[in-house]
């Protein structure tokens, strides 16, 4: 999509600091983090909300998790831990309409979330 910020991340159109890029799958540190580590895995392809995946992105959905978990662990957060979240849509809290997972660790979490 032309008018989507990640889609221009993915084509290095717009800066970023990119610590993994894989075949379907990126992460970048978050521009504005909310916490030491912050990093955004997304999908190259253009997949607006979690809401839009069917049972057949199985594998990009297990593509993501895999690459926080290896990122979670380079981090230095194995041991401590770490939260991953999906913002959906609106009331979900999501800005940018394009699939993300946000990994964010390096200090304690609270709960429940604003
Ligand atoms: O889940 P949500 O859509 O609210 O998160 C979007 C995230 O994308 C925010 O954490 C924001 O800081 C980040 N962002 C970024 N680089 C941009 C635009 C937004 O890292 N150019």
């Amino acid at each position: 999509m032309t008018d989507c910020i990640f889609c221009k991340i993915v084509a290095g159109e717009l800066p970023s600091e990119i610590v993994h890029s894989g075949e379907q799958v990126i992460a970048f540190r978050d521009l504005h983090p909310q916490a030491p580590t912050h990093i955004l895995i997304i999908p190259r392809r253009h997949v607006p909300t979690l809401h839009d995946l069917t049972a057949a992105d199985g594998e990009l959905l297990n593509e993501m998790f895999t690459v926080a978990r290896t990122l979670a662990e380079q981090e230095g957060l194995g041991e401590r831990g770490y939260r991953t979240v999906f913002n959906c849509k609106d009331e979900g809290g999501q800005e940018v309409h394009h699939l993300h997972l946000h990994l964010i660790g390096g200090r304690q979490m609270t709960w429940p979330p604003g």
